[in-house]
């Protein structure tokens, strides 16, 4: 099953695509994720990308894509993916649909994750993340239990550097030029799942899992 988590920064994709992926056993991939680790190890891609996200801006498409399709080409990724933060566009959308098609595959649910401004910047102006696993926590919202430290992996927690006031509200500018007219084009196929995120964690779970398990029994009639 290849699924899909959209919606502004801050909705809480991160944190549920992680809980998803142990829960359904896929592997969540997040290009947020996968550039920072291209920033930290200094490449090429990572020193192109910096700038752009030090500003809240997109990285260029090719650049994304071309990481996202070598991502998906691996092997773990055979029963299918989660994806957390791409596509951010219309063109990104287009060029996955495409390679996938190009391996009888195709996208098989898209769960928006639908969250108030006001819940958005509260949660990006405290969240914390594991330097180690990535983890997501929140200073008051989900605050680790020890300390600045994961709970997961005992590794280091920091803000992220674009989690500051201006770049917040740049990222939410780019998100609802860019990004928001993906709610339709995956309404029109169909695809679409809207999900209220401004819930408790375990709520926005529950209901995700509940809709794949309805898409499952659907594909086996
Ligand atoms: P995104 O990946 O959509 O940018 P994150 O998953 O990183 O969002 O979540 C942003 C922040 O909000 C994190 O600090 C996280 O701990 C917190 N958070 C996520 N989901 C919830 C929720 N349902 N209720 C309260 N806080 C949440
Ligand atoms: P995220 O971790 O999803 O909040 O992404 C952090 C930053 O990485 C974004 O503000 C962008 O600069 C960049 N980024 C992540 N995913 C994409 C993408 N699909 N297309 C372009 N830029 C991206």
């Amino acid at each position: 099953m290849n699924i899909i988590l959209l919606g502004p920064p801050g909705a809480g994709k991160g944190t549920q695509a992680r809980v998803l992926a142990e829960n359904i056993k896929l592997p969540h991939i997040s290009t947020g994720d996968l550039l920072r680790q291209n920033v930290s190890a200094g490449s090429e891609l990572g020193r192109r990308a910096q700038e752009f996200m030090n500003k809240g801006e997109l990285v260029a498409d090719a650049l994304v894509t071309e990481m996202l399709l070598e991502r998906i080409n691996q092997d773990d990724t055979r029963p299918g993916f989660i994806l957390d933060g791409y596509p951010r566009n219309l063109a990104q959308a287009k060029a996955l649909d495409s390679a996938l098609e190009n391996k009888n595959r195709s996208i098989d649910i898209v769960f928006y994750l639908d969250a108030s401004e006001e819940v958005i910047i509260q949660r990006l102006s405290g969240r914390l993340v594991c330097s180690k696993c990535g983890a997501n926590y929140h200073i008051t919202n989900m605050p680790p239990k020890v300390k600045m430290t994961c709970d997961r992996c005992g590794g280091s927690l920091y803000h992220r550097a674009d989690d500051n006031e201006t770049t917040i509200k740049n990222r939410l500018a780019v998100y609802r030029k860019e990004s928001h007219p993906l709610i339709q084009y995956y309404e029109d196929k169909g695809k679409l799942k809207s999900i209220l995120a401004d819930k408790d964690p375990a709520v926005v779970l529950r209901e995700m899992l509940r809709l794949i398990g309805d898409t499952r029994d659907s594909a086996k009639v």
